[in-house]
């Protein structure tokens, strides 16, 4: 008999196929505008933007970051990569018998402070406790909704102006030949924080999180328009995204290896340990596709902030070819092919 594995839940090709196989061949069938069958980031209904994620991470405190923040962010951040502005999250926690009661605390008091930044709040919610066991202390599902705003009206306004665009939302489907792919920061740091947490590596620095709302920065881009596609590099990473964004978008990407910002700590421990580092997770970096003539604005206004000031245009679309495509730093071509799943379970 086939079983659930841990590559289920890794955000690449195993779960991908779980989702297509079993997920949409029972729960699809919806006439929303942006349904379930399109796997993007979050789901429309009429004018609301609806996402729901669970937060299994492990362990629940890493460095930089909690399972409280992770899933504020991670909501938070599906929603506004699709355009909308997010307006109010739920909240179900399932806790572990023998959580620590200081721990929850901690995690409300992490949570209370990423939706001030985010400037978005819990509304509803519900608390299940079950016998302990594999939880590790905790899950906590959360949900949200988005609205249409004046930023994505502006966004879209900017990109009619140079090319056709029918698309109401910033959709995984919407890149097209010649538009350049925009990462705001550094990848990998989420995924090695969290595996140096689980397994106690120590890789000789500090590596931390970047677990953040993004629903400002991502307003902020807007405003100055051009974007056409978005995603949170999480599961499966930067690899994952790019092809996503590829198949659904029906062009090829070519990346620049070089271009690709990256720690050096994270490239070295992704070494050490045999991982590759555009596969590894991440939680506050985002991946943008904007119309050529935009790219350069986009990119300064990013590299003006705190968490965009390491953003790099790190490749363009093609249609010379379907799939990704890496130029490497020693001026050779790979295929990124999608990863089977993220290498670090339970990152998110
Ligand atoms: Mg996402």
């Amino acid at each position: 008999m086939k079983q659930i594995t841990m590559t289920h839940g890794a955000g690449g090709t195993v779960m991908n196929s779980l989702n297509k196989n079993y997920v949409l061949k029972h729960l699809g069938g919806s006439s929303a505008e942006v349904p379930l069958e399109a796997l993007d980031d979050a789901a429309v209904i009429g004018d609301i933007v609806l996402k729901s994620d669970s937060h299994a991470v492990k362990p629940i405190f890493f460095p930089g970051g909690d399972i409280g923040r992770l899933a504020v962010a991670g909501t938070v951040n599906d929603i506004a990569v699709l355009g909308a502005e997010p307006t109010g999250l739920s909240c179900g926690f399932i806790l572990e018998e023998g959580l620590l009661m200081d721990e929850l605390e901690r995690i409300l008091v992490s949570m209370s402070k990423a939706c001030r930044e985010a400037d978005v709040y819990i509304v509803t919610g519900d608390t299940k406790v079950v016998e302990k066991g594999a939880l590790g202390g905790c899950v906590i599902n959360t949900s949200g909704i988005g609205i249409r705003n004046e930023a994505l009206e502006k966004n879209i306004a900017e990109v009619k102006k140079r090319r056709v665009f029918d698309a109401q939302w910033i959709l995984d489907s919407n890149l097209r030949e010649g538009d350049k792919i925009i990462v705001s920061g550094t990848m990998g740091d989420h995924g090695l924080a969290v595996l140096s947490s689980q397994e106690g590596y120590d890789f000789g620095s500090h590596i931390t999180s970047d677990v953040a709302p993004l629903n400002k920065l991502i307003m902020h881009l807007l405003h100055i328009g051009g974007i056409v596609a978005m995603k949170d590099p999480t599961r499966g990473g930067l690899s994952n995204t790019l092809n996503e964004l590829s198949e659904k978008s029906k062009v090829g990407i070519l990346a620049h290896e070089e271009k690709i910002p990256m720690r050096g700590d994270v490239k070295a421990a992704c070494e050490m340990l045999g991982l590759d580092p555009l596969e590894v997770g991440n939680e506050g970096k985002v991946v943008v596709g904007v119309i050529p003539q935009k790219a350069e604005e986009i990119l300064a206004a990013l590299k003006e902030t705190e968490e965009g000031k390491k953003a790099q245009i790190v490749g363009e679309t093609t249609k010379e070819f379907s799939q990704v495509v890496l130029k490497t730093t020693v001026g050779g071509k790979r295929i990124l092919a999608p990863p089977i799943g993220d290498p670090i379970p339970r990152i998110c």
